[in-house]
């Protein structure tokens, strides 16, 4: 057996004992499906524009069409994108009972559309987004497709005012109750999953942290090195859409569920 095939069972052991299995998922996950980490270092979203410029709170609030032109690749691409492997199989976890939910910092939904129920975001969704004048919110799906389609600054249609996607922006505060969710559902956890994330963004990468801190298992499945590694049961440095559904099988998981 390889040691790569040693780690999984060792992962999909500890989810088979979980009682309340919990996910942290980053950018990572979404990768595979195409989706770039705009974070990331030579995403080149940041390269281009300093983001404290186009993608502050301020900054949309004074320059909302800067901001949209800005964004605007990340939209198509977000709009295109189907859910991959590794979220089927995050999925087929939770529809097993061997994870209760999916903290995610995505904003793009996919762990949702491939059928994740208990879905914590965050940094908020594409799925509503917000009127800045007379604060309406509206369903996020007919927004992004307009704006993927003509390139023009989302409008609020009962008042004209500009739409602000439901998702954080630089320097501004997380969503208090999905946080607050979040950071129960950890507290609780006895076995952390966390998937797809360096953990650098703070404060959400505390999470796992504060998982582990109150007594839970910790498996990280991740390309590159996180800050938690040493603290990790079982540390996999591997692609997610590979490692996650063959963790999920070998956790007794429905195949069709993610196949
Ligand atoms: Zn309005």
């Amino acid at each position: 057996m390889t040691d790569r095939a040693a780690l999984i069972l060792q992962a999909a052991a500890l989810l088979r004992q979980a009682r309340a299995g919990l996910a942290f998922t980053g950018a990572g996950v979404s990768t595979p499906s195409g989706v770039q980490d705009f974070r990331g270092a030579g995403s080149g979203m940041w390269e281009k524009a300093d983001p404290m410029e186009v993608a502050s709170l301020t900054a949309f609030r004074y320059h909302p069409e800067v901001f949209y032109a800005w964004v605007r690749p990340l939209a198509v691409t977000i709009h295109r994108a189907e859910p991959n492997p590794a979220h089927r199989a995050l999925a087929a976890l939770e529809a097993a009972g061997r994870i209760k939910a999916v903290i995610t910092q995505n904003i793009d939904g996919l762990h949702t559309r491939a059928g994740a129920r208990q879905v914590l975001e965050i940094h908020g969704s594409l799925r509503e987004a917000t009127c800045g004048q007379c604060h309406r919110v509206w369903p996020g799906g007919p927004v992004l497709a307009r704006f993927v389609k003509d390139g023009a600054v989302p409008r609020c249609p009962d008042c004209g005012g500009v739409l602000k996607p439901n998702v954080i922006l630089m320097g501004e505060q997380l969503p208090e109750a999905a946080f607050r969710a979040a950071r129960a559902a950890a507290l609780r956890c006895d076995v952390m999953l966390v998937a797809g994330s360096s953990l650098e963004v703070m404060p959400s990468a505390a999470l796992p942290l504060e998982a582990v801190t109150h007594g839970a298992r910790l498996i990280i499945v991740n390309q590159e090195p996180t800050y938690l590694d040493e603290r990790a049961d079982v540390l996999i440095h591997a692609d997610v859409a590979e490692a996650l559904p063959q963790m999920a099988a070998a956790a007794g998981c429905e195949a069709k569920a993610y196949v």
